[in-house]
């Protein structure tokens, strides 16, 4: 590894001190915050808030870092990467706390996305480079489709997978000989940063930085002329700001938004089975997942049935504040999100829809609410039409896939999909008509490293993971190699 500057190990980790990783170092503020404990409310450590110009030292160490990074092997690249897996595997449990804590995950899930963190890390460290494309090769001329790294990426993220959404960005953004600067949200800013400080001992200053911001860094990382690309993940909403904000210096945008995600259940399914993976694709963190399934849509004939077994598993699960052994689902992270979540079955209940299960807010410790199933509401209600992102699903019949497919597709959003259905043809076929960009076909949504995932219609712009996501961290660039002379041709 000639070329790559490496450093000293860190000394002993702190997972009770935080800190902003800004060029060669950590750094705190003048300005501090604090999370909060979304199973009790109380807070967390204090974390810094970065300023406009730790955001420009920042930029201007990523772009002084590019020239040199951007020259090491894939192969180089590939061994830092391993690396940092290795570092991360040695603090699963402290950073599984960190989740748990600023998430309001029960450890289990914590734990789980620690491992899926190590997974993508895993992933990026063996993925093969996209190498070179031979567009044409002939007597007279040579084509070659080659990509190259785009420069600076800024990371923006969301808080209800902090660490693994953050991970995807970095290793794609590094592996392709970027340099990246990672935004967590400040609601969920810790894990990312203690991330960012552990792997700083495998990477020149520079190359990987973490800056916790309030509501104004993100702006100001998207109109920053020296940020090159900006991958997003957050709300369609926010999506939009991002994508006029960085047009004015026409970044490179991936936009990952929200979503409306159907899940299908056709009628020839074993209800037991598929009903425990069902109530997991659509509660699992309590809703807070991008593609969880946010419409339940079952054959009419299984309708009844599916309703009592889809409660009957969901009853049986233990919902509270993490401190709580063998909690199943957790609290939604933050009150702005409670709040939101609280409208939806507010909404509910104004409007007379049956609440198969729960129904209640409030009561709870901290930010928790008691999952609910609304029974067929209309399909022009505010449960169906909109993300609540919370513990609250809406199931409906169908009877026939011509009349279901217009249903499921009558929507801006267009994530994911879920389909449960013994007849794989089928399965297929009902799959291939849906607009989104994942479709998973007897299982629950769950994202892969090696799997493309993307965004259709306003669930996003480009996408992240696999080798599709690796190119969009690199610009193609196309070399015209003439072997005759050009004024004969
Ligand atoms: P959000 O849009 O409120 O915030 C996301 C990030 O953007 C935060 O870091 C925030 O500080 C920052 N931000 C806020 N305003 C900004 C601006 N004007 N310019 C730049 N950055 C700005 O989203 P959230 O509430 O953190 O996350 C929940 C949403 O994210 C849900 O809609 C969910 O479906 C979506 N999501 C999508 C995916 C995906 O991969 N498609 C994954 C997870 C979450």
């Amino acid at each position: 590894m000639g070329s790559i500057e490496t450093k000293a190990p860190a000394a002993e980790l702190s997972f009770e001190k935080f800190h902003n990783v800004v060029a060669k170092g950590l750094r705190s503020s003048e300005k501090m915050h604090h999370g909060v404990n979304p199973s009790d409310k109380s807070e967390l450590w204090d974390v810094p808030i970065a300023t406009e110009r730790d955001l420009d030292e920042a930029v201007e160490v990523a772009r002084e870092a590019f020239k040199s990074w951007s020259k090491t092997t894939w192969a180089e690249r590939q061994q830092v990467l391993a690396k940092m897996r290795a570092e991360l595997q040695k603090h699963v449990p402290e950073m599984a706390k960190l989740l748990s804590l600023e998430g309001g995950k029960p450890i289990q899930f914590a734990t789980g996305e620690v491992m899926a963190s190590i997974g993508t890390l895993d992933y990026h460290a063996k993925a093969p480079s996209p190498g070179e494309e031979i567009l044409q090769d002939d007597a007279d001329l040579k084509l070659t489709l080659r990509y190259v790294p785009l420069g600076v990426a800024a990371a923006i993220c969301p808080w209800n997978f902090p660490l693994v959404l953050a991970m995807g960005k970095l290793c794609a953004a590094i592996l392709t000989g970027n340099t990246i600067i990672i935004k967590p949200s400040p609601f969920t800013p810790y894990s990312v940063l203690k991330f960012a400080e552990m792997i700083q001992q495998y990477v020149p200053p520079g190359v990987v930085q973490a800056l916790n911001g309030d509501d104004r860094m993100g702006p100001m990382m998207t109109e920053h002329p020296g940020i090159d690309k900006i991958s997003f993940t957050g709300s369609i909403t926010t999506g939009k700001r991002v994508m006029m904000a960085s047009a004015k210096t026409l970044k490179r945008v991936t936009l990952e938004l929200g979503g409306n995600s159907a899940c299908i259940i056709c009628p020839d399914v074993d209800i037991a089975k598929v009903a425990p993976l069902v109530a997991l694709g659509a509660f699992f963190n309590s809703g807070q997942l991008c593609v969880a399934s946010k419409r339940l849509f079952v054959h009419e004939s299984i309708y009844q049935e599916m309703l009592q077994e889809l409660t009957k598993v969901v009853k049986g699960w233990k919902v509270g504040g993490t401190a709580e052994e063998g909690i199943m689902l957790g609290p939604v992270q933050n009150e702005m999100q409670y709040n939101i979540v609280k409208g939806f079955f507010e909404d509910c209940a104004v409007n007379g829809y049956e609440f198969a299960l729960g129904g209640k807010v409030g009561g709870e410790d901290g930010f928790v609410i008691q999952p609910a199933i609304i029974d067929n509401p209309p399909s022009h209600s505010r449960i169906v039409t909109e993300e609540p992102f919370g513990p609250i699903v809406p199931m409906m019949p169908w009877s026939t896939e011509e009349e279901l497919i217009p249903r499921v597709n009558d929507t801006r959003t267009g994530l994911g999909g879920s389909i449960y259905c013994a007849d794989i043809e089928r399965a297929n076929k009902i799959a291939s008509q849906i607009e989104a960009g994942t479709v998973w076909i007897n299982s629950f949504e769950r994202p892969l490293p090696q799997a493309f995932f993307s965004g259709h219609k306003e669930s996003g712009l480009g996408g992240e993971l696999g080798r599709h996501g690796l190119l969009s961290y690199m610009n193609p660039q196309v070399i015209h190699l003439y072997k005759t002379d050009v004024a004969k041709l």
